[in-house]
């Protein structure tokens, strides 16, 4: 726990130091107003001991600033000061303070008002840590860890806004993997989430580390690349389509051969395009793939005109960008 010590008195701050310090904090310590907002910049510390009455900036004004700047987490102040009466109560606590120390002070009751300060902080950071762990559940599918299909339509909108203001095109790649019902009744259910969590893994390894990869549903899924034309978006997907196809997948005793389908379109041309409409068109081209004879990659075509494409691309083509 680290406790910045604002003072300016060079005894006083030397004694606080060293009797905080013996507490078991870790310390930080200012010499005046404006040193202690730098300070709380570069620490971010948890509990701050603020004098009241100092050159430059006053605490109350030191703590008003602080109050203003966005933290994660929670910063407990506590006013050291001989102002006690009821209107400096007032005034601190309209400034954020979370509580005061009347001067000359009693170490005991500092050390106890510090350990109040400590327990707020440590609820604070729970909440913030259980805060995240909800959202990342939120967002997350509980099998693969991979991205669930809410996020990922999120994800997609920002994608979209973000390609339309920067005129770089993004790339959509839906993947099933074949016959999966298949897995499901030649090995059990445990097996098939086995795959799906293997499959996961091989697809998350291989892609960019801003590449966003979910779990649209069952089998199937989805990437969205972020500044990826057709020719990188497919040559993506067929490099995954070979890395789930060349080896087998070891699930219990078993070497389980798999295969999976792929749909890939852009945005190129940077033609605004609505998301639904974007993963129908994807989807399609899964579909495609699929009538094709699965194991395989197929471009979207069918808007071809509209979406700027230079040719068709079936499994083993290039195109231009
Ligand atoms: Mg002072």
């Amino acid at each position: 726990m680290n406790v910045l010590i604002a003072e300016d008195d060079r005894v006083a701050r030397a004694q606080i130091e060293s009797l905080v310090s013996s507490w078991g904090y870790n310390i930080i310590a200012a010499k005046d107003g404006l040193e202690a907002i730098k300070m709380f910049n570069a620490k971010k510390p948890n509990i701050i001991l603020l004098d009241w009455v100092m050159p430059g900036l006053e605490g109350v004004n030191v703590c008003k600033k602080i109050r203003s700047i966005k933290t994660e987490q929670y910063t407990y102040i506590i006013m050291l000061t001989a102002k006690v009466n009821q209107s400096d109560i007032i005034t601190g606590l309209n400034a954020g303070a979370d509580d005061f120390v009347g001067k000359p002070f009693n170490n005991e009751e500092l050390r106890l008002r510090l350990e109040v300060g400590k327990r707020v902080v440590k609820l604070e950071s729970d909440l913030l840590a259980f805060q995240q762990k909800l959202k990342h559940q939120a967002d997350h599918d509980f099998l693969t860890g991979l991205y669930n299909r809410s996020a990922l339509m999120a994800r997609l909108k920002e994608e979209k806004v973000r390609s339309v203001k920067n005129k770089r095109p993004y790339g959509l790649i839906m993947i099933d993997i074949d016959h999966f019902k298949n897995v499901n009744d030649t090995y059990g259910h445990q097996a098939g989430d086995d795959v799906l969590k293997e499959f996961s893994v091989r697809i998350k390894e291989f892609c960019r580390a801003y590449d966003i990869v979910g779990r649209f549903g069952g089998e199937e899924f989805t990437i969205i690349l972020p500044n990826a034309g057709l020719n990188t978006a497919y040559m993506i997907a067929e490099r995954i389509r070979c890395i789930i196809t060349d080896k087998p997948f070891k699930i219990l005793d078993n070497e389980i051969k798999i295969t999976s389908s792929f749909g890939v379109s852009t945005n190129m041309n940077n033609i605004e395009i609505e998301i639904e409409e974007h993963l129908k068109i994807c989807d399609d081209a899964l579909y495609k793939a699929k009538e094709g004879g699965r194991n395989m990659v197929v471009c979207a075509d069918d808007l071809k005109d509209r979406l700027g494409y230079s040719q068709d691309v079936q499994k083993g083509g290039t195109i231009q960008e």
